[in-house]
């Protein structure tokens, strides 16, 4: 069932209880991130990762990841990869899972199809399942006579349909013998009741059973549905919270259901907002982050089927750090002003009651922020091998020291690390000169001034930042100059521009040689650029 949840339709009504919620005792937590394999990771589903092993961290618990690949019809090739690659970069390893085994095994629900198998012969034993042999075409006609109702197959239609309900045991046997398609369908109580569950971020939720249809549990290939084999797994599994995305709340009657049929306690429920478009309108989707320019995915997909390419935040250089630090915020907060996080950090506030009812709103500067911040906060040491990679990947070869030098001059001034890959100054003399800026901020000496200091700097044994600012220092007031008529001139012939780090620790990190070479190649160029302004 993956219809979007319409609170009137399906007659409930959700308020969070005040005081403590009644939730059992925080001993053995179990929860699971149970993604199909039906495609790449939306950030969405990163996020319900995160609030899970957050949640198993905080209880010192266990994060399972189990793989719900029963649905054979929507299988994409490489998506379990995908999402094991995915948490791997986000830093959500799971404590159980396909890759890193477990008690409670095996992960994917595609190898435990005995499991289902008893269970819905269970069902069937005890009358909380019957047998329908209708077909697609069928139902279909029933629908459309209906139309502008909406059928269903349910308590009051059920027993004018074709099932072990309604033909006697001999005419199931018959069909059987002849091969008939059969599903397997769970048998909604007939008298209608109120179906009530503690959601642990909504509150008390009140479902209608009436309103339930039967939903098939095993369907005619002898697979599972999703309802089946995701309860019987949380059971199997000890889940002790259910943390998952909204769009599963009309789903839990059902499953409450279920536990009951089985006889089993049901894990406690928390049903996680929406992620919104950043105009608040709707579900974030796919098609938004192709329009507004950002990622929508962690990590790049290529999508087997189209060959297209959907970009994820790691290739557009977020940092896993940040990238988790932004999903966190997104429907959480810790009850004060504090915005960054590391997880560890994190998993000592998180709460599930301070997780948000209403959809969390995506920002996309936002995320820039959330990437700054941690780019600088980790200090430049962190990025020395990150940056020498990067640089290396576009034909750079820094050796560590001159990449830790350009951390120290830039890191404050960018957001990504190919910020300063894309910065040319950095790694060529420029090849251009703002026009304007030289036009408007030299003066007629100002030529002569640097060449004077350039024999100044030549001068220098030890060409440390130090020794520039000294050196540039002592030229200043040797001819009673202020900072400004040449530093910035120093700049301009350096670096094409008006703007950057501290021209001495530049200096120093290009080196006497480079320095004065740019210096003089500077000085031609912007003399050309004067003398075209001048004759023009
Ligand atoms: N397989 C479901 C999904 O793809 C799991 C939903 C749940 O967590 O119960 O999201």
């Amino acid at each position: 069932m993956r219809r979007r949840f319409h609170e009137r339709n399906l007659g409930i009504e959700g308020r969070r209880m005040s005081g403590e919620l009644p939730l059992p005792a925080m001993t053995d937590v179990r929860v699971r991130f149970a993604p199909s394999p039906t495609g790449p990771l939306h950030m969405g589903g990163v996020r319900t990762a995160l609030y899970n092993k957050l949640f198993a961290m905080a209880h010192g618990g266990t994060f399972i990841l189990r793989i719900e690949d029963t649905d054979q019809g929507r299988f994409v090739e490489g998506a379990e990869a995908y999402i094991e690659e995915a948490l791997a970069w986000c830093g959500l390893t799971p404590d159980e899972g396909v890759r890193s085994g477990g008690d409670c095994g095996p992960y994917r629900q595609s190898e435990r199809t005995s499991l289902y198998r008893d269970a819905i012969a269970q069902l069937l034993e005890r009358g909380w399942a019957y047998e329908a042999f209708d077909t697609p075409d069928e139902l279909d006609a029933l629908r459309k006579a209906a139309e502008p109702e909406v059928w269903q197959y349910d308590a009051s239609t059920r027993g004018t349909l074709k099932n072990s309900l309604t033909l006697g045991a001999e005419e199931v046997a018959a069909l059987k013998a002849q091969g008939a398609p059969c599903v397997v369908r769970f048998k909604t109580p007939e008298t209608a009741t109120d179906i009530q569950l503690v959601d642990a971020i909504r509150g008390e939720v009140t479902f209608q059973s009436n309103i339930l249809d039967d939903k098939v549990l095993m369907k005619a290939d002898g697979l599972p549905t999703y309802h089946l084999a995701n309860v019987v797994d949380d059971h199997h599994m000890r889940i002790s919270h259910v943390i998952r995305g909204e769009e599963w709340l009309p789903s839990a009657p059902l499953h409450v259901l279920l536990y009951r049929a089985f006889g089993w306690e049901h894990p406690v429920f928390a049903h996680l907002p929406l992620i919104l478009k950043p105009t608040g309108n709707g579900k974030l989707s796919k098609r938004d982050g192709d329009a507004g320019g950002f990622p929508v995915f962690p990590i790049d997909w290529h999508d087997p089927t189209s060959g297209d390419t959907w970009p994820g935040y790691r290739e557009q250089g977020y940092t896993p750090e940040a990238f988790v630090n932004m999903l966190l915020m997104l429907g959480w907060n810790p009850g004060d002003e504090r915005e960054l996080f590391s997880l560890q950090e994190a998993a000592q506030t998180f709460s599930l009651d301070r997780v948000v009812k209403s959809g969390a709103r995506f920002n996309p500067d936002k995320a820039h922020w959330f990437q700054a911040q941690h780019l600088r906060g980790a200090g430049p040491q962190a990025h020395v091998m990150p940056l020498q990679a990067v640089m290396a990947s576009r034909g750079v070869n820094w050796d560590q020291a001159q990449c830790l030098a350009v951390l120290d001059m830039m890191l404050e001034r960018v957001t990504f690390l190919t910020d300063i890959a894309n910065t040319s100054w950095l790694v060529a003399a420029p090849a251009q000169f703002d026009a304007k800026l030289v036009r408007k901020k030299w003066k007629d000496d100002t030529s002569r001034l640097l060449k004077d200091l350039a024999s100044e700097l030549q001068r220098l044994d030890i060409f440390s930042s130090d020794a520039v600012e000294a050196c540039f220092t002592a030229f200043l007031e040797a001819r009673e100059l202020g900072f400004g008529q040449v530093l910035l001139p120093f700049r301009i012939a350096l670096t094409g521009e008006g703007g950057g780090p501290s021209m001495f620790d530049f200096s120093a990190f290009l080196g006497q040689e480079a320095t004065l070479s740019r210096l003089a190649d500077g000085l031609a160029a912007i003399e050309a650029i004067r003398s075209q302004t001048e004759g023009s």
